[in-house]
């Protein structure tokens, strides 16, 4: 049976360094990170994810730079808070919380966060960077899952990867980071004839489309990677997109759910921060 990669442990060694990285840069004469995550409204799963991020962010040494706005606050005022944490120094990172509410236009809002404040790496102007395969702050999922494959010495040089799923926030991006690392990509979507006759050419295989279980081990590669982005909320927990028990009979590394991409996502925000930081502090070390 496969291998299970443990994120928890590869989270945990990325905050550490990034720990670290904060302390030398207070050391050499510079000022701690700051985070400002933004939360419109009182969405329990958002204020959930917040409330993670504010205290790795604390955990890892940078300032907590917090802002909270109503539910119901306009479109104006959501965009000067914006602007107010683009124009302050002691912000490195903004993290706009989404979903923001329906009468909100999230996007003009995220084209407000400066590219080198958006950490969560979401902008246009860090989308047409890592789409020209130039440098950028890089959304953190898909980052967190190539550092996965990075520390299980997972090769990508001419591989066959697919990638379930083509999100702004996930498929994407994934696809175009392991384009990056010279692998041969495909990507998948809900209009994708037999997914399971595509899913068995990968080698290294990620799964992203949001629904429960939609990749079993007919859709696997005897020996292949299979990195489960999926979270879903069940009665016995959480689990992914991946039919874990089943596809670890054929597979040679994966991901379970929870533990696996889950932890990954925080500790690739704190390296945002960090890299945003030195980058706005003239460290670039
Ligand atoms: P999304 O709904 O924006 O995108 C889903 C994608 O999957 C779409 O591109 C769609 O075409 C594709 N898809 C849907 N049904 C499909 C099918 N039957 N066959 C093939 N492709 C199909 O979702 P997202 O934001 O990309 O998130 C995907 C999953 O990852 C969700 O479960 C989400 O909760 C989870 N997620 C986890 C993390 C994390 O930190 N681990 C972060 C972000 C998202």
């Amino acid at each position: 049976t496969a291998q299970v990669i443990d994120g928890k442990a590869v989270a945990r060694q990325v905050r550490e360094d990034v720990a670290k990285g904060v302390e030398q840069l207070v050391a050499g004469g510079g000022t701690a990170p700051g985070l400002a995550t933004v939360l419109i409204g009182d969405d329990p799963a958002s204020e959930v994810y917040v409330r993670n991020k504010r205290r790795s962010c604390v955990a890892a040494g940078m300032q907590d730079l917090h802002r909270h706005l109503p539910g119901d606050v306009g479109q104006a005022e959501a965009a000067a808070l914006i602007d107010e944490l683009a124009a302050d120094p002691a912000v490195s990172g903004i993290l706009l919380q989404l979903p923001t509410p329906a009468h909100l236009d999230s996007e003009s809002l995220l084209a407000r966060i400066p590219a080198e404040k958006d950490v969560d790496g979401l902008t246009t102007a860090n989308a047409g960077l890592l789409a020209q395969g130039r440098s950028g702050l890089r959304p953190c999922t898909p980052s967190g899952v190539m550092a996965l494959l990075d520390q299980y010495d997972v090769p990508l040089q001419g591989v066959e990867a697919v990638v379930v799923g083509r999100s702004v926030l996930v498929g994407k991006p994934m696809a175009q980071l392991l384009l990056e690392r010279h692998a041969t990509v495909t990507i998948c979507h809900s209009r994708t004839r037999d997914l399971a006759e595509v899913c068995r050419r990968a080698d290294v295989l990620v799964v992203a489309a949001g629904i429960p279980g939609l990749v079993g081990p007919d859709a696997v590669k005897p020996g292949a990677t299979v990195i489960d982005v999926g979270i879903h909320r069940g009665e016995e927990g959480l689990h992914g997109d991946v039919d874990t028990a089943a596809v670890a009979e054929v597979a040679g590394l994966v991901t379970p759910v929870p533990g696996g991409v889950g932890p990954m996502t925080i500790a690739m925000l704190l390296a945002n921060t960090l890299i945003a930081a030195k980058a706005q502090q003239g460290r670039s070390d």
